[in-house]
């Protein structure tokens, strides 16, 4: 069957063909036989049958009569049909009466006479039986046997021409198949053909032929409606190859443009980044100048502004000298904040981190605001989470300068209500050795609007329409608080609803424990009050002349002689005809810098035991660095406080303690004996002292409480001014330091100085009884 399926459509068209008209021959040839040979087998008994009926009847006398021969006689009319192989007459007992042949016993034993007339075919041959009657009683039965040779000579015949037939029937349907089966095989050979000339050529033109309206005709316009649909893709898709080449051509031009035009972007930037990397070093550099330029003068308008303030009396004076402070205070606060903000986006922001008790710093801060709460009437709110761990690695002045500033809006923007400190530790971290904090600060206030939540951390930004004179502020906090937090590794969001309030929150990731424990800071601030230094010699060195005399009016109760220089070059002269104890220089200077002149002074053997204290404006870590790495002793920054200035030179020049809870010191010399108090005074002490202990008291407590800048700042103010009114110099001095360390926001040195207020008031006491006592002597 399989190779049937694999051999061509002609040849199975050949077979079917032959094979269909061959087998319909065949059955058709046997049924004819069949029936040819059964109507014979009828046809033969019929005549038989009518056969022994004429002799029967003709023989019917003889029966009656007993005429065997007669019989016989009539039976010998069988002659004439050859293929009678034997007859004979019964009579009416069913005795053989005659016989065909007559020589009966050569013949097979005679059957026994049936009952009634029939006829049978056995054994080759048709036996017939057929009853004589008269007058319809039964005289006798013929039987006739027939020999049915004949009958297979005709199927002989029959089967040769049959044969004959399908043989020349079979040659026929060859030659008409062969003849026939082109018109199917021959379109779909046609149809092969052109396919493959399509898939070896590639030329979807060409068309199969159509023969015919029959189905391979149906066949062959499908295929050629599909050669055609197949055509109008290739030319579209040559159309398009060569739209895609010209395409691709194009591209390709406009991309080796464009890697030109990169290319030339790329070498731009380079420069550009040079040229930035320039403009950055520049940036610093005129930082660095700017913060010495406008530290400068501040070193002499702070300054001078304190010693005038204890030399003026006049109240308009005083206010103008008021809003000079005021205004260099802000200034310094001002300089100080985008020096700090240049700082962290020129990467230069380094911080120190050492163990700090968070606790400490969140009580510093409700003490520090507390007194501006109370007196807007706002409750303070502080939660803060017990297992927050006591020491962790911080930089506390950052951390402090971001918290302040917090606090400081929150407070500023709140008319009523709350502020809450809320501080709280992730849950994830208890087996680390760090943790992730949070701090919030949140407010009753104003609140902020959603839409300007990205815009309060930008550099002098604040929210639109807000009251500049209400609110003041220079929109530079947040910027640097943002930065601040995002430089510890952490961050600064908002939270705010209009009307409402705002919630400001740092988050803090992974903040190192530490081992130490953290200790709170107590600052040395360098009693100045309380030493004198022995005879002296100082040489200042400064181009500024006003900078020299800051200096010299710094020391003008002490024994210390001063020599000036312009410059390092007139330094190195006068060191040499003066041999001074010390030399306070600037760096900046003209003719000869700072750090010329140093290298000079080490190098000459008479010179170079002088201690040197470098005296800068710049407030740049690595301009400490580099005076440091010159050989300088020591280190002064502008604006040159007096503590600092004592401090520094306590460390090289003689000096002695005064005498301190009625003792004496050695030299007997006291600052505060050196008051000469005037009788009018003198009469006016015991108030005076009396106000102290009692109303100025009471406001030391609870500004010490507050720890607010500007109320330690008017604590100072009451208290200089008391000093002015009476002319006590221990009590401007202490005022005009007061409001100097919290105008320069000196957290250290003003909680030291705010501290020292009761000494100052024992120091008085016993200023007076001696000065009493003295009178009396
Ligand atoms: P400044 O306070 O000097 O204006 P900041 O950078 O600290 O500068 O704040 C920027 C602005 O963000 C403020 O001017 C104010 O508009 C808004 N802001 C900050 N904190 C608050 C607050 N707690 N409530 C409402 N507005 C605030």
């Amino acid at each position: 069957m399989r190779s049937f399926r694999n051999i061509s459509i002609k040849q199975k068209l050949i077979i079917v063909i032959i094979f269909t008209s061959w087998f319909t021959l065949l059955v058709a040839s046997i049924a004819f036989m069949a029936k040819d040979i059964i109507t014979f087998r009828h046809t033969l008994a019929n005549d038989i049958s009518s056969l022994a009926q004429v002799i029967g009847m003709n023989s019917s006398g003889a029966l009656v009569f007993n005429d065997p021969k007669t019989a016989e006689k009539n039976l010998s009319a069988l002659q004439t049909k050859p293929y009678v192989s034997f007859a004979c007459i019964y009579d009416k007992d069913g005795n053989v009466f005659a016989t065909f042949p007559h020589q009966i016993e050569d013949y097979a034993p005679v059957p026994p006479m049936p009952q009634k007339t029939r006829h049978y075919f056995e054994n080759k041959h048709l036996f017939l039986f057929h009853e004589i009657l008269l007058e319809e009683e039964l005289i006798g039965t013929i039987f006739i046997q027939y020999d049915l040779e004949e009958i297979r000579l005709r199927v002989k015949q029959s089967g040769a021409i049959v044969a004959a037939i399908i043989a020349v029937a079979f040659l026929l349907a060859a030659v008409l198949s062969f003849l026939l089966q082109r018109l199917i095989s021959e379109p779909i050979l046609n149809l092969a053909q052109t396919t493959r000339a399509i898939s070896q050529g590639k030329d979807y033109s060409i068309r199969a032929k159509k023969q015919g309206q029959d189905e391979i005709g149906t066949l062959i316009d499908g295929f050629n409606e599909m050669l055609t649909e197949i055509q109008r893709r290739d030319d579209e898709l040559k159309l398009h190859r060569g739209h895609l080449e010209e395409e691709v051509a194009a591209r390709t031009a406009e991309l080796r443009t464009q890697q030109k035009i990169l290319q030339k972007a790329l070498s731009r930037a380079e420069q550009l980044a040079v040229e930035a990397e320039a403009a950055n070093r520049a940036k610093s550099e005129f930082l660095a100048n700017m913060s010495h330029e406008i530290r400068t003068p501040m070193n002499a308008i702070i300054g001078f502004t304190d010693l005038l303030d204890s030399l003026i009396t006049d109240k308009s004076q005083k206010n103008y000298l008021e809003s000079i402070k005021s205004s260099g205070k802000n200034l310094l606060t001002l300089i100080n904040d985008i020096l700090d903000l240049s700082k962290i986006e020129a990467g230069k922001m380094d911080l120190h981190y050492e163990p700090v008790n968070p606790y400490f710093i969140f009580s510093e801060i409700e003490q520090i605001f507390s007194l501006n709460i109370s007196g807007k009437g706002l409750e303070f709110i502080k939660d803060i989470s017990h297992d927050i761990p006591e020491s962790l690695l911080l930089d506390e002045v950052r951390l402090r300068q971001v918290l302040f500033n917090l606090v400081g809006n929150a407070i500023k923007f709140t008319e009523k209500g709350y502020i809450k400190l809320s501080a709280r530790r992730a849950i994830k971290n208890y087996e680390k050795s760090a943790v992730d904090l949070t701090l919030a600060i949140e407010d009753t206030g104003i609140g902020i609007d959603p839409k300007f939540y990205g815009n309060i951390f930008e550099a002098f930004k604040q929210q639109d329409g807000q009251s500049t004179k209400r609110y003041g502020g220079t929109g530079l906090g947040l910027a640097i608080s943002k930065r601040l937090v995002e430089i510890m590794g952490g961050t600064l969001s908002v939270r705010s609803e209009p009307g409402k309030g705002s919630i400001f929150e740092i988050a803090l990731k992974d903040v190192s424990i530490s081992a130490t424990t953290a200790k709170p800071k107590k600052t040395k601030m360098f009693d100045h009050d309380n030493i004198s230094f022995g005879k002296a010699a100082m040489m200042v060195v400064d181009d500024i002349p006003v900078n020299r005399k800051l200096i010299i009016e710094y020391l003008k109760n002490t024994d210390i002689i001063i020599i000036e220089a312009d410059n390092g070059e007139q330094a190195i002269l006068r060191a040499q005809t003066h041999k001074p104890d010390i030399i306070v220089m600037d760096i900046k200077m003209p003719v000869m810098d700072g750090y010329e002149a140093i290298q000079y002074l080490k190098k000459h053997d008479d010179l170079k035991r002088i201690p040197v204290i470098a005296l800068t404006a710049s407030g740049m870590k690595k301009d400490k660095a580099k005076i440091q790495a010159s050989g300088f002793d020591g280190f002064l920054m502008k604006p040159v406080q007096l503590s600092d200035l004592f401090s520094e030179l306590s460390r090289f020049l003689k000096f002695s303690r005064k005498e301190r809870d009625g003792q004496k010191s050695a030299k007997g010399e006291d600052t505060l004996q050196q008051e000469r108090l005037s009788p009018e005074i003198l009469t006016r002490m015991p108030q005076i002292i009396g106000d102290l202990k009692g109303e100025y008291m009471e406001t030391w407590k609870l500004v010490r409480r507050s720890g607010l800048f500007d109320d330690i700042s008017n604590f100072g103010k009451q208290i200089k001014d008391t000093g002015d009114k009476y002319s006590l110099k221990s009590l401007q001095r202490f005022g005009a330091n007061l409001i100097l360390y919290a105008g320069s926001f000196d957290i250290e040195k003003m909680s030291a100085a705010l501290d020292s207020y009761p000494e100052l008031i024992v120091k008085l006491e016993l200023l007076y009884q001696e000065q009493i006592r003295g009178g009396r002597k």
